[in-house]
Protein backbone atom coordinates (compact mmCIF):
# COMPACT_ATOMS: atom_id res chain seq x y z
CA UNK A 1 0.00 0.00 0.00
CA UNK A 2 1.35 3.46 -0.87
CA UNK A 3 2.57 5.47 2.04
CA UNK A 4 3.63 2.35 4.66
CA UNK A 5 6.83 2.11 6.27
CA UNK A 6 9.77 1.26 3.96
CA UNK A 7 13.04 1.25 5.64
CA UNK A 8 13.13 0.76 9.66
CA UNK A 9 16.10 2.37 10.17
CA UNK A 10 15.32 5.62 9.01
CA UNK A 11 11.98 5.57 11.06
CA UNK A 12 14.01 5.11 14.07
CA UNK A 13 16.56 7.92 13.12
CA UNK A 14 13.72 10.01 12.61
CA UNK A 15 12.32 9.76 15.50
CA UNK A 16 15.84 9.60 17.79
CA UNK A 17 15.93 8.01 21.02
CA UNK A 18 14.37 6.58 23.75
CA UNK A 19 14.37 9.16 26.20
CA UNK A 20 14.33 8.44 30.22
CA UNK A 21 11.22 9.47 31.92
CA UNK A 22 11.94 10.66 34.85
CA UNK A 23 8.86 13.37 35.91
CA UNK A 24 5.27 13.04 35.10
CA UNK A 25 5.59 15.55 32.60
CA UNK A 26 8.08 13.30 30.30
CA UNK A 27 5.38 10.43 31.02
CA UNK A 28 3.10 12.77 29.14
CA UNK A 29 5.47 13.79 26.24
CA UNK A 30 6.51 10.29 25.18
CA UNK A 31 2.55 8.90 25.53
CA UNK A 32 1.25 12.08 23.38
CA UNK A 33 4.79 11.32 20.63
CA UNK A 34 3.54 7.65 20.76
CA UNK A 35 -0.45 8.74 20.27
CA UNK A 36 0.90 10.62 17.64
CA UNK A 37 2.65 7.59 15.37
CA UNK A 38 0.06 5.88 15.91
CA UNK A 39 -2.84 7.85 14.75
CA UNK A 40 -0.21 9.04 11.72
CA UNK A 41 -0.04 5.17 11.43
CA UNK A 42 -3.56 4.72 11.28
CA UNK A 43 -4.13 7.87 8.45
CA UNK A 44 -1.59 6.17 6.41
CA UNK A 45 -3.74 3.22 6.07
CA UNK A 46 -7.16 4.54 6.74
CA UNK A 47 -7.84 3.54 9.78
CA UNK A 48 -9.92 4.64 13.05
CA UNK A 49 -7.32 5.63 15.46
CA UNK A 50 -9.93 4.71 18.10
CA UNK A 51 -9.43 1.05 17.21
CA UNK A 52 -5.74 1.07 18.09
CA UNK A 53 -5.37 0.38 22.11
CA UNK A 54 -1.80 1.32 23.33
CA UNK A 55 -0.80 -1.10 26.37
CA UNK A 56 2.27 0.60 28.15
CA UNK A 57 4.77 -1.85 29.25
CA UNK A 58 6.49 -0.95 32.31
CA UNK A 59 8.66 -4.36 33.07
CA UNK A 60 12.09 -3.41 34.12
CA UNK A 61 10.88 -0.19 35.48
CA UNK A 62 10.91 0.71 39.19
CA UNK A 63 7.83 1.70 41.39
CA UNK A 64 8.88 5.17 41.42
CA UNK A 65 8.78 5.11 37.42
CA UNK A 66 5.59 3.06 37.69
CA UNK A 67 3.64 5.81 39.69
CA UNK A 68 4.67 8.34 37.40
CA UNK A 69 3.20 6.72 34.50
CA UNK A 70 -0.06 6.61 36.56
CA UNK A 71 0.24 9.75 37.52
CA UNK A 72 0.28 10.26 33.56
CA UNK A 73 -3.10 8.70 33.04
CA UNK A 74 -2.27 4.72 32.60
CA UNK A 75 -4.29 2.21 33.81
CA UNK A 76 -3.01 -0.31 32.77
CA UNK A 77 0.12 -1.80 33.16
CA UNK A 78 2.21 -4.92 30.74
CA UNK A 79 4.44 -6.48 32.55
CA UNK A 80 6.71 -9.65 31.20
CA UNK A 81 7.71 -12.18 34.63
CA UNK A 82 4.85 -13.07 36.82
CA UNK A 83 7.26 -12.69 40.05
CA UNK A 84 8.11 -9.43 39.11
CA UNK A 85 4.36 -8.02 38.37
CA UNK A 86 3.33 -9.26 41.51
CA UNK A 87 5.88 -7.66 43.23
CA UNK A 88 4.39 -4.51 42.00
CA UNK A 89 1.09 -4.83 42.31
CA UNK A 90 1.01 -6.07 45.92
CA UNK A 91 3.13 -2.75 46.53
CA UNK A 92 0.95 -0.26 44.40
CA UNK A 93 -2.59 -1.98 45.35
CA UNK A 94 -3.21 1.95 46.73
CA UNK A 95 -4.26 2.11 43.65
CA UNK A 96 -7.24 0.83 43.19
CA UNK A 97 -8.01 1.54 39.53
CA UNK A 98 -4.24 0.45 38.45
CA UNK A 99 -5.06 -2.46 36.56
CA UNK A 100 -2.28 -5.56 35.27
CA UNK A 101 -1.20 -7.50 32.04
CA UNK A 102 0.67 -9.95 31.67
CA UNK A 103 2.39 -10.63 28.37
CA UNK A 104 4.93 -12.89 29.03
CA UNK A 105 4.99 -17.07 28.76
CA UNK A 106 3.68 -18.53 31.64
CA UNK A 107 4.09 -21.55 34.38
CA UNK A 108 0.98 -23.75 34.64
CA UNK A 109 3.03 -23.10 38.70
CA UNK A 110 2.74 -19.23 38.37
CA UNK A 111 -1.34 -19.81 37.34
CA UNK A 112 -2.11 -19.13 40.99
CA UNK A 113 -0.76 -15.59 41.38
CA UNK A 114 -1.80 -13.98 37.90
CA UNK A 115 -5.41 -15.49 38.34
CA UNK A 116 -4.82 -13.24 41.45
CA UNK A 117 -3.86 -10.36 40.13
CA UNK A 118 -3.80 -9.93 36.65
CA UNK A 119 -6.85 -8.31 34.23
CA UNK A 120 -5.87 -9.54 31.23
CA UNK A 121 -2.84 -12.63 29.69
CA UNK A 122 -0.94 -11.88 26.48
CA UNK A 123 0.46 -15.24 26.21
CA UNK A 124 -1.52 -18.43 26.08
CA UNK A 125 -0.40 -20.84 24.48
CA UNK A 126 -0.83 -24.31 26.13
CA UNK A 127 -4.10 -26.01 27.17
CA UNK A 128 -2.19 -26.55 30.81
CA UNK A 129 -1.94 -23.33 31.05
CA UNK A 130 -5.42 -22.74 30.30
CA UNK A 131 -6.62 -25.24 32.05
CA UNK A 132 -4.54 -24.19 35.33
CA UNK A 133 -5.48 -20.55 35.17
CA UNK A 134 -9.12 -21.47 34.64
CA UNK A 135 -9.33 -24.23 37.67
CA UNK A 136 -7.99 -20.92 39.94
CA UNK A 137 -9.79 -18.55 38.28
CA UNK A 138 -12.75 -20.38 39.39
CA UNK A 139 -11.29 -20.31 42.93
CA UNK A 140 -11.23 -16.60 43.32
CA UNK A 141 -14.43 -16.02 41.60
CA UNK A 142 -12.70 -14.12 38.18
CA UNK A 143 -12.41 -13.89 34.60
CA UNK A 144 -9.83 -12.86 32.38
CA UNK A 145 -9.15 -11.44 29.34
CA UNK A 146 -6.91 -13.73 27.09
CA UNK A 147 -4.96 -13.41 23.74
CA UNK A 148 -3.98 -16.54 22.49
CA UNK A 149 0.27 -16.45 21.37
CA UNK A 150 1.31 -17.31 18.15
CA UNK A 151 4.39 -17.76 16.54
CA UNK A 152 5.06 -15.82 13.68
CA UNK A 153 8.33 -15.70 12.63
CA UNK A 154 9.38 -19.66 12.62
CA UNK A 155 11.95 -19.08 15.31
CA UNK A 156 12.31 -22.41 16.86
CA UNK A 157 12.96 -20.65 20.39
CA UNK A 158 9.99 -17.95 20.18
CA UNK A 159 6.72 -18.98 22.75
CA UNK A 160 3.59 -19.35 21.16
CA UNK A 161 1.60 -21.85 19.06
CA UNK A 162 2.21 -23.11 14.86
CA UNK A 163 -0.42 -21.11 13.13
CA UNK A 164 -1.58 -24.30 11.91
CA UNK A 165 -1.94 -25.52 15.88
CA UNK A 166 -4.06 -22.33 16.93
CA UNK A 167 -7.56 -23.50 15.42
CA UNK A 168 -8.15 -26.92 17.17
CA UNK A 169 -6.44 -24.20 20.31
CA UNK A 170 -9.05 -21.63 19.79
CA UNK A 171 -11.73 -24.72 19.44
CA UNK A 172 -11.19 -26.32 22.96
CA UNK A 173 -11.49 -22.47 24.80
CA UNK A 174 -15.21 -22.96 25.40
CA UNK A 175 -14.19 -25.32 28.07
CA UNK A 176 -12.40 -22.35 30.23
CA UNK A 177 -15.65 -20.56 30.62
CA UNK A 178 -12.94 -17.90 33.07
CA UNK A 179 -11.34 -17.27 29.81
CA UNK A 180 -12.30 -14.46 27.91
CA UNK A 181 -10.49 -15.11 24.48
CA UNK A 182 -10.35 -12.08 22.69
CA UNK A 183 -7.78 -12.44 20.20
CA UNK A 184 -4.08 -13.44 19.00
CA UNK A 185 -0.80 -12.10 19.93
CA UNK A 186 2.39 -12.16 18.67
CA UNK A 187 6.38 -10.62 18.45
CA UNK A 188 7.92 -9.99 14.89
CA UNK A 189 11.20 -11.24 14.22
CA UNK A 190 13.59 -9.10 15.38
CA UNK A 191 15.20 -6.88 13.03
CA UNK A 192 15.32 -3.69 11.20
CA UNK A 193 14.36 -4.90 7.91
CA UNK A 194 11.28 -3.96 7.21
CA UNK A 195 10.55 -6.91 4.20
CA UNK A 196 11.16 -9.34 7.55
CA UNK A 197 9.23 -7.68 10.39
CA UNK A 198 6.21 -6.96 8.11
CA UNK A 199 5.31 -10.77 6.83
CA UNK A 200 4.79 -11.74 10.45
CA UNK A 201 2.15 -9.17 11.45
CA UNK A 202 0.65 -10.19 7.89
CA UNK A 203 0.66 -13.69 8.79
CA UNK A 204 -1.11 -12.99 12.42
CA UNK A 205 -3.78 -11.07 10.63
CA UNK A 206 -4.33 -13.76 7.68
CA UNK A 207 -4.58 -16.14 10.25
CA UNK A 208 -7.28 -14.67 12.27
CA UNK A 209 -9.35 -13.70 9.36
CA UNK A 210 -9.59 -17.24 8.30
CA UNK A 211 -9.98 -18.44 11.86
CA UNK A 212 -13.24 -15.80 12.00
CA UNK A 213 -15.25 -18.42 9.77
CA UNK A 214 -15.54 -20.98 12.61
CA UNK A 215 -15.53 -19.14 15.84
CA UNK A 216 -16.77 -21.09 18.97
CA UNK A 217 -19.57 -19.59 21.49
CA UNK A 218 -18.13 -17.06 23.55
CA UNK A 219 -14.86 -16.72 21.68
CA UNK A 220 -13.79 -13.34 19.99
CA UNK A 221 -10.76 -12.90 18.07
CA UNK A 222 -11.24 -8.94 17.36
CA UNK A 223 -8.57 -8.25 18.86
CA UNK A 224 -4.65 -8.73 17.40
CA UNK A 225 -1.59 -7.58 19.72
CA UNK A 226 1.58 -6.80 17.60
CA UNK A 227 3.48 -4.19 17.86
CA UNK A 228 6.47 -2.62 19.88
CA UNK A 229 8.43 0.03 20.59
CA UNK A 230 10.81 -0.61 17.73
CA UNK A 231 7.40 -1.67 15.22
CA UNK A 232 4.16 -1.21 16.47
CA UNK A 233 3.54 1.53 13.53
CA UNK A 234 4.19 -1.36 11.02
CA UNK A 235 1.71 -3.50 13.09
CA UNK A 236 -0.76 -0.78 12.98
CA UNK A 237 -0.82 -0.69 9.44
CA UNK A 238 -1.09 -4.56 9.19
CA UNK A 239 -4.03 -4.63 11.63
CA UNK A 240 -2.88 -4.10 14.99
CA UNK A 241 -5.55 -3.33 17.25
CA UNK A 242 -3.30 -3.76 20.38
CA UNK A 243 0.30 -2.35 20.26
CA UNK A 244 2.60 -2.99 23.42
CA UNK A 245 5.05 -0.25 24.08
CA UNK A 246 7.61 0.19 26.58
CA UNK A 247 11.03 1.43 25.54
CA UNK A 248 8.97 4.53 23.83
CA UNK A 249 6.64 5.40 26.59
CA UNK A 250 9.51 4.53 29.82
CA UNK A 251 12.68 4.85 27.85
CA UNK A 252 15.69 2.40 27.20
CA UNK A 253 15.76 -0.40 29.04
CA UNK A 254 19.44 -1.41 29.92
CA UNK A 255 18.08 -5.32 30.85
CA UNK A 256 19.13 -7.11 27.74
CA UNK A 257 16.36 -8.60 25.95
CA UNK A 258 17.69 -12.08 26.30
CA UNK A 259 16.58 -12.31 30.21
CA UNK A 260 12.57 -11.52 28.03
CA UNK A 261 13.20 -13.77 25.47
CA UNK A 262 15.16 -16.53 25.84
CA UNK A 263 16.95 -16.38 22.36
CA UNK A 264 16.83 -12.58 21.85
CA UNK A 265 20.65 -12.55 21.66
CA UNK A 266 20.97 -14.34 19.05
CA UNK A 267 18.82 -12.41 16.89
CA UNK A 268 21.50 -10.85 14.16
CA UNK A 269 20.09 -7.53 13.63
CA UNK A 270 18.76 -6.27 16.79
CA UNK A 271 21.93 -4.74 17.22
CA UNK A 272 21.20 -2.71 14.23
CA UNK A 273 18.08 -1.79 15.10
CA UNK A 274 19.07 -0.68 18.42
CA UNK A 275 22.09 1.42 17.87
CA UNK A 276 20.45 4.09 16.05
CA UNK A 277 17.70 4.42 19.11
CA UNK A 278 19.86 3.76 22.11
CA UNK A 279 20.80 6.80 23.87
CA UNK A 280 24.93 6.94 24.51
CA UNK A 281 24.24 7.93 28.33
C1 LIG B 1 8.96 -5.88 26.60
C2 LIG B 1 7.85 -6.35 25.75
C3 LIG B 1 7.22 -5.47 24.84
C4 LIG B 1 7.63 -4.02 24.69
O1 LIG B 1 8.91 -3.89 24.18
P1 LIG B 1 9.56 -2.39 24.04
O2 LIG B 1 10.72 -2.57 23.18
O3 LIG B 1 9.89 -1.97 25.42
O4 LIG B 1 8.48 -1.55 23.46
C5 LIG B 1 6.19 -5.97 24.08
N1 LIG B 1 5.78 -7.25 24.18
C6 LIG B 1 6.35 -8.13 25.04
C7 LIG B 1 5.85 -9.53 25.10
C8 LIG B 1 7.39 -7.70 25.86
O5 LIG B 1 7.95 -8.57 26.72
Amino acid sequence: MPGQIEDLTALHARHGRYPQADSVEDFRRNLAAVQRRIVEACRRVGRDPAEVRLLPVSKTFDEAHLRLAYAAGCRLLGENKVQEAQRKWQAMTDLQDLQWSVIGHLQTNKAKQVARFASEFQALDSLRVAEALDSRLRIEGRQMDVFVQVNTSGEASKYGLAPVDVAAFVAAMPAFPTLRVRGLMTLALFSADVGRVRPCFVRLHELRDRLLQNVPDGVSLQALSMGMSGDFEIAIEEGATVVRVGQAIFGARAMPDAYYWPTADTRPLREDTLLSITPSR
